[in-house]
């Protein structure tokens, strides 16, 4: 079953209007014709719908049955990525959408090869990676569409995190502590900073530890930048989540 993401104000009485790109897929690429069943999610229900219009900019679907998507972790993980270059952030945001990531903020550390003069331009990616984290949660049948914030600053992202719980680094150079016995959780939100290629000044680590972050070590091999949200969200979600747990 084809699944797509929409907002409730797509919701007109019993039926739901599909709208922007997912038309041309649903009609162009996925050939689906009146009668035909597909899956919409709204904010974490999932609507089973019949279609039955097509047109140029806008596919009509009725809803057949709804419920509550089961497919959703019940922890919530944000992951601050140290900007990383070239095609690296789709990577990262493709398979961390499909592993059970929530949200994203590519982050400008001082190590970031990526310079702050092509930040603006950087800033033009975002969109498209929404539409990386769009397709990857369609593939993978998420219940909810992870967001990809803008591009902020180091301390920008001291002031989002202040205050907060749950901040986790994994730091290349932290060779004792790791997630399981440093990380206690209180709530259900997660915090996950990773480092670009070239890692964490030690300057970033002082004082993300002043407002509370726990450095951990991912073990002994130094993973790429790409690889390591990746392995970090998967140990967080096997530990606390819903990876490992019947
Ligand atoms: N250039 C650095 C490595 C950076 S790896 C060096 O050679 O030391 C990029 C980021 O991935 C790191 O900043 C960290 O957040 C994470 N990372 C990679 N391997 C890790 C490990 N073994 N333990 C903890 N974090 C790790």
């Amino acid at each position: 079953m084809h699944r797509f993401f929409a907002n409730t104000d797509q919701l007109v009485e019993n039926n739901i209007e599909i709208l922007g790109r997912d038309v041309k897929h649903i009609k162009d690429v996925l050939r689906l014709k009146p009668k035909e069943q597909i899956e919409v999610v709204i904010d974490g229900y999932v609507y089973l719908c019949e279609i039955i219009s097509l047109e140029k900019d806008k596919v009509t679907s009725q809803i057949i049955e709804k419920h509550k998507g089961t497919n959703e972790s019940p922890i919530h993980i944000v992951l601050y990525q140290g900007l990383a270059k070239g095609n690296k952030m789709d990577t990262i945001i493709q398979k961390c959408t499909e592993i059970g990531v929530m949200e994203f903020y590519p982050v400008a550390l001082k190590r970031s090869v990526v310079k702050v003069k092509d930040i603006k331009k950087e800033q033009t990616k975002v969109e498209r990676w929404n539409t990386i984290a769009d397709e990857a949660a369609k593939q993978s049948k998420r219940d909810v569409l992870p967001k990809v914030h803008n591009i902020i600053s180091f301390q920008e992202m001291v002031e989002i995190l202040k205050g907060e719980k749950n901040i986790v680094v994994p730091y290349e150079e932290e060779k004792t502590s790791f997630i399981k016995g440093k990380v206690k959780l209180e709530g259900n939100k997660i915090h996950l900073i990773i480092g670009p290629e070239g890692g964490f000044e030690p300057e970033e680590i002082n004082i993300l530890k002043s407002i509370g972050a726990k450095t951990v070590s991912l073990g002994p091999r130094i993973l790429r930048t790409e690889t390591a949200g990746v392995v970090a969200a998967t140990i967080l979600l096997y530990e606390f989540g819903d990876l490992g747990v019947i």
